[in-house]
């Protein structure tokens, strides 16, 4: 398995800025952003990098349309649209809840991208797959199956190959790297990367999503996937230990906005210009913040958050911000 194996869809290296206003607000930790919310495509997110392994695969496989499933408002339905529009691929998505009257944030862009959307009910996380792959194959297609949130042994690598990027972009020594983790693939590839480079930072991720599938917690989840990449990229496995996750901010839901995701949006947007979102960097931000004011950090700490993305989906709250 080699890091090479990747189509280009991201613009990379995505800038890394210090938060300078933010910083000294809060009388310290220094704060950085890694930008992966402009990584490019159709507005941007921390898909793009996980698409860039698992499309490689499709392509070698011989695929000529792209399925996947998500929430209504998935950032990763909407980028893989984008993707597949790049490629020439034909893109199905599998949304849970039902047809809205008016198409809004993502899901007005998976529209115009021109992904056939399917709509799943109570499902959000592909239930519907299995059935609508057979009637693809029934048609005569060769479908693509990227699994939820396109956390697989790929989409990790994905980022794996993001904490190579980091490290060549700065000589900046973070000890912490927080960000938001929910289907786990952004989570076991920053720490197979970290391994990789021989990066120290504590690796931190904020979950967001407290549903467990019923065969696997969610950490173990994490756990396996970064020890797939391990194995794939020859390093030592790791332990649970490794896998830092708080679970101390999942609020009212998956989705459901609150004052702390709220305060955060608020808080980046006026001090730095920063648009994080209501479902996953809202919160993870709300969490970091709350870690801060709690003395989780020392004042010199250097804290890199990565900004996964995800601020389409703002527009679909205007009524909730
Ligand atoms: C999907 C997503 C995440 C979570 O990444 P995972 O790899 O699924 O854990 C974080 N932020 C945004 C904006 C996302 O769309």
């Amino acid at each position: 398995m080699s890091l090479d194996n990747r189509i280009e869809l991201a613009s990379l290296p995505t800038p890394l800025e210090p938060m300078q206003q933010l910083s000294e607000k809060l009388g310290g930790p220094q704060l950085w952003l890694k930008r992966d919310d402009l990584t490019g495509l159709a507005l941007g997110g921390n898909k793009t990098r996980k698409l860039e392994y698992i499309l490689f695969d499709a392509i070698e496989q011989g695929a000529d349309c792209i399925i996947t499933a998500g929430a209504i408002q998935s950032n990763h339905c909407r980028q893989t649209a984008a993707a597949a529009a790049k490629l020439g691929l034909e893109c199905h998505l599998v949304l849970g809840g039902e047809a809205p009257e008016k198409c809004n944030g993502n899901l007005l862009l998976d529209t115009l991208l021109g992904a056939h959307i399917h709509w799943a009910g109570e499902n959000r996380k592909g239930e519907g797959i299995p059935a609508l792959i057979a009637e693809l194959k029934a048609q005569g297609k060769t479908p693509y199956m990227v699994p939820y949130g396109g956390s697989n042994l790929l989409g990790a690598l994905g980022y794996a190959n993001a904490v190579l990027e980091l490290v060549k972009q700065s000589e900046t020594r973070f000890t912490h790297v927080v960000f938001a983790s929910a289907s786990g693939g952004t989570h076991a590839g920053i720490l197979a990367g970290a391994r990789l480079v021989g990066l120290d930072s504590q690796i931190l991720g904020i979950r967001i999503d407290k549903a467990d599938t019923p065969e696997l917690l969610f950490a173990d989840k994490v756990l396996n996937l970064a020890n797939e990449a391990a194995e794939a990229l020859a390093l030592e496995p790791f332990n649970a230990k490794d896998v830092l996750l708080n679970e101390d901010y999942l609020g009212g839901g998956y989705a459901v906005i609150g004052d702390a995701e709220r305060q955060a949006i608020d808080l980046l947007a006026k001090t730095e210009g920063i648009l994080v979102d209501p479902v996953y960097t809202g919160r993870a931000m709300a969490g970091l913040l709350d870690l801060i004011q709690k003395g989780y950090f020392s004042a010199d700490d250097k804290v890199l958050f990565w900004h996964t993305g995800g601020a389409p989906a703002l527009f679909a709250y205007a009524n909730e911000l």
